[in-house]
């Protein structure tokens, strides 16, 4: 897709925006612009509501092995085309493209798992409690659906919802962050490629964020809403979605402890520490932010760590080599900042990097803090950075009480070879995703989601499509032949 074609694509139509406005989006290694495209605004959200609505009783009526089919078109074709869709997204988003790439095939993963899922829902036939009725279960599509999505899987934070989404029979209206719209357009022409009927999916990237989901929230006929984002923004929609009764699903902010015992495979360890921390910059919501290591080794772990960060290379992630991109805008390397100045200002002892790079992007150097304490702002607010915060603890009882003292509930990763204490740890840490020994634990066949502030609703795995089914019960009565 050359830049000039970027548009809406709303009720199987490329269009500009009715208001006429556009937008540009910009390569945060350079500043450059990547494309310029139509600037949705509420009038736009409105005609694909209502294009969704128009097209969702023809595709809940659709055999379930066709929906299903079209996912698994359409993951192969983004599979075909990764080179390009990777370079894309490198481009919007920053990511080095090898950690582009790995994300096409996440996303594709989604689709794929999801199109399989298609043909197994299933529903219920209860016991028999009156031998005059029979009590059924079905499981039915919950109708028009929309999702508002981030930027920092510009690919896979759509294909997670869109997927389940359109094997259970729904249509979705897709309001993708405006930093990073390039990518979801480009999956919608994949769909719309295979074959995907008008209305059924549309995707209406704009800069007036409240506006639109403003359209979808305060719409009774969109029955359900799926955000992946803040917390602050999840909180606004979980007030808007009061006064249409609709269904969400929720995925938020998460602060995520790492921790590191003395009786772990130390090496195993550092390994997986680096590639949680560092896939995608630290900006994703399952990054460790916190790393406790038990005190005997984290003089070792320390220096690891730095050795290993400071290794990476920092640049253009179009370049070879380049593991380290830019963050996405100027206002995330201030935040990084200014975590890192508290810290620092704290009495955190500043290991590696600890500053943004000279010249144009938005870059910030791998980081590693020594002696955080529970009180700073690293280990209190997302850093979305390539920041390691370290942290001494002595005993598993202080380990899990401080890597439970946070308002969020995503994601916690422990390193030990103690098989009981792994048990313990999978009992006590209040934390919807574990990675035990794991720095990597999404995948496509998972429950993905988080507990307390994190959110609620999973996707993927078998979980993840009911989050886009009603479960509707019917008693059958008077079947017993001469019965009164
Ligand atoms: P992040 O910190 O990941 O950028 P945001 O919650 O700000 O998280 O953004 C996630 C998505 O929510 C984006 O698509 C963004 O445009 C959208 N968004 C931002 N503010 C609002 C809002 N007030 N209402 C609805 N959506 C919003």
């Amino acid at each position: 897709m050359s830049a000039s074609e970027y548009a809406l694509f709303i009720d199987g139509r490329w269009r500009d925006a009715r208001a006429g406005r556009r937008f540009a989006v910009e390569n945060p290694a350079d500043g450059s612009v990547v494309a310029e495209l139509p600037d949705a605004g509420p009038e736009d959200m409105a005609d694909a509501v209502a294009a969704a609505v128009r097209a969702q009783a023809d595709w809940a009526d659709r055999p379930a092995h066709e929906r299903g089919a079209m996912l698994l078109r359409v993951a192969d074709a983004m599979r075909a085309q990764s080179e390009e869709l990777a370079r894309l997204m490198t481009m919007e988003e920053g990511k080095p493209l090898a950690d582009a790439r790995g994300e096409i095939a996440y996303a594709a993963s989604f689709l794929e798992w999801f199109g399989q899922e298609a043909d197994r829902v299933y529903g219920d036939v209860l016991a028999v409690n009156d031998p005059g009725k029979r009590l059924f279960v079905f499981k039915r599509p919950v109708g028009v659906t929309a999702a508002i999505t981030p930027w920092n899987f510009p690919a896979a934070m759509i294909t997670r919802k869109l997927g389940p989404a359109l094997a259970a029979g729904c249509t979705m209206v897709i309001k993708p962050s405006e930093l990073t719209p390039l990518s979801a357009l480009a999956m919608a022409r994949l769909f719309e490629a295979a074959g995907l009927p008008p209305g059924v999916l549309s995707v209406v990237p704009g800069q007036d964020a409240p506006a639109l989901a403003g359209v979808v929230m305060a719409d009774a006929r969109v029955r359900k809403v799926s955000f992946t984002g803040s917390t602050e923004v999840g909180q606004i929609l979980m007030r808007q979605a009061a006064d249409t009764v609709k269904r969400l699903s929720l995925e938020l902010g998460g602060h995520a402890p790492m921790i590191v015992f003395d009786d772990a495979d130390l090496d195993l360890a550092v390994d997986q520490a680096v590639i949680a921390k560092m896939r995608g910059m630290g900006e994703t919501c399952v990054s460790p932010n916190r790393f406790y290591v038990q005190r005997s080794i984290a003089p070792r772990f320390g220096r690891a760590m730095a050795e290993r960060l400071g290794a990476m290379r920092v640049g253009n992630g179009l370049e070879d080599g380049v593991q380290v991109g830019p963050l996405v805008e100027a206002a995330a390397v201030t935040k990084v900042e200014r975590h890192v100045e508290d810290a620092v200002r704290g009495g955190a002892e500043l290991v590696l990097g600890g500053r943004r790079t000279d010249g144009p992007g938005h870059f910030y150097l791998p980081t590693v803090l020594a002696g955080v304490r529970d009180d700073m702002l690293v280990s209190r607010e997302e850093t979305f950075g390539p920041v390691v915060p370290l942290s001494v603890f002595d005993d598993e009882d202080e380990a899990v009480r401080r890597a439970n003292d946070t308002p969020y509930g995503l994601a916690a990763y422990f390193f030990t070879r103690d098989a009981a204490r792994v048990m313990r740890l999978a009992d006590h840490l209040e934390y919807g995703i574990l990675g035990a020994n794991d720095g990597l634990p999404s995948n496509a066949r998972a429950p993905f989601g988080g507990l307390k502030a994190s959110g609620f609703g999973r996707e993927g795995g078998r979980y993840g499509i009911d989050e886009y089914l009603d479960v509707k019960y019917m008693s059958l009565g008077g079947i017993r032949r001469g019965a009164p």
